[in-house]
């Protein structure tokens, strides 16, 4: 029988009255890069310690190849998590923090210092070994607990925002790395982040949870193109979304009317929905573009320009329609220029009626 690498069923915890995670069902495939987002407080580092062993479920299982590990101890599991804190011992030096595990384990003296020493090696900090802790980067540090989890071989590792205290440039040279050991080395890891550009660049699959449950888990692609519900649109961010009801036209065709009134879209994707449905559509940034004129046809949208952002060569403009609500543009500076629009500006917005992203 075939079984997910590591499968959470009906994971929960509860601390007191509050529910930290909530009946959360997860597969997660062997060696996979698994991203895990989430606004602050969804219950994103209680699952992981649940994994690692640091906490205990409330509720519910979690199965390592099929094998239930919830009573199993930390140092059985073979889990270890990394976190920005890291947890280095300052007393000992880089060699003996990433022995530590090796140590714990019963094995002996002179095993220990020869795999530290390659996985140093692995890690780009072979000349270091006898080095002080306080003596190291940032970066270093990071390659330091990293090799003291990775020296005991684990098939799975548990990431907590682990680039968080990394500055900008350390934090993109890192993720280069993470990636390219996980791939090498072929074990599963689950990453927490709250950085989207951490999440879509390195994971093969995107886990939003929200509030103790999962939102949707899918490709990077998928979560992009096709977010399952409005929470998981709106916290990608970049996406206007409307409210919308299902209208028959005379015809029998379907078209989405928005609940406040400022325009009709003729979105072809229907199937399914019924008249009187209510539904959100989601339209991306880049997908609208706007005209200095005024239109009243499908999928045009009478606004007014309320504000304006420079990012690089781009410009995102936000847009109020007359019945209040409000839609994001995203446009090249070029054309934003071409176009001559200044804030307070009356503008037509439109897009595509294929772009539009239907959520039941
Ligand atoms: P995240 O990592 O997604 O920011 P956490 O998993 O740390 O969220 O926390 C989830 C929820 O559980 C939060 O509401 C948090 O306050 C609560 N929580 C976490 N740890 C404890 C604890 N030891 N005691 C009580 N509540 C906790
Ligand atoms: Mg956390």
């Amino acid at each position: 029988m075939s079984h997910a690498h590591i499968s959470l069923k009906n994971l929960r915890k509860t601390y007191g009255a509050a529910v930290a995670v909530d009946n959360l069902d997860l597969d997660i495939e062997e060696g996979k890069f698994i991203a895990i987002m989430g606004p602050s407080g969804c219950g994103k580092s209680t699952m992981l310690r649940m994994l690692a062993g640091l906490e205990d479920a409330s509720g519910g299982d979690i199965l390592h190849q099929g094998r239930r590990i919830n009573d199993l101890p930390i140092w059985e599991r073979q889990m270890p998590m990394v976190w920005q804190s890291l947890a280095l011992f300052p007393f000992l030096s880089v060699r003996e923090n990433v022995e530590f595990g090796l140590r714990m384990a019963g094995v002996n003296a002179a095993e220990r210092k020869s795999r530290a020493q390659v996985w140093l090696g692995k890690l780009g900090l072979g000349d270091y070994a006898e080095r002080g802790i306080d003596q190291l980067s940032g970066g270093q540090r990071q390659r330091v607990a990293l090799a003291r989890c990775l020296v005991t071989e684990p098939s799975v590792l548990l990431l907590d925002e682990p680039l968080s205290a990394l500055d900008a440039h350390l934090s993109v040279q890192m993720q280069g790395e993470l990636k390219r050991l996980q791939r090498e080395l072929g074990i599963t890891f689950i990453y927490v982040t709250h950085s989207h550009s951490e999440a879509f660049s390195m994971a093969d699959k995107v886990v939003i949870m929200n509030k103790g449950r999962i939102e949707q888990a899918g490709s990077p692609e998928d979560i992009y193109l096709r977010p399952a519900t409005p929470f998981v649109a709106e916290f990608l961010g970049g996406s206007s979304i409307f409210d919308c009801t299902v209208r028959p036209r005379k015809n029998g065709d379907l078209v989405l009317e928005s609940t406040d009134g400022s325009f009709r879209s003729n979105a072809v994707k229907t199937g399914g929905l019924v008249p009187g449905q209510h539904v959100s559509l989601v339209v991306r940034a880049d997908q609208i573009s706007i005209t200095p004129t005024a239109g009243w046809a499908e999928n045009e949208v009478p606004c007014q320009i309320i504000g304006e952002e420079f990012v690089g060569a781009l410009v995102n403009l936000r847009l109020r329609t007359g019945a209040g609500t409000e839609i994001t543009v995203q446009l090249q500076q070029r054309d934003m220029q071409s176009l001559d629009l200044e804030v307070g500006a009356g503008v037509t917005a439109s897009w595509h009626p294929e772009d539009g992203h239907i959520i039941p």
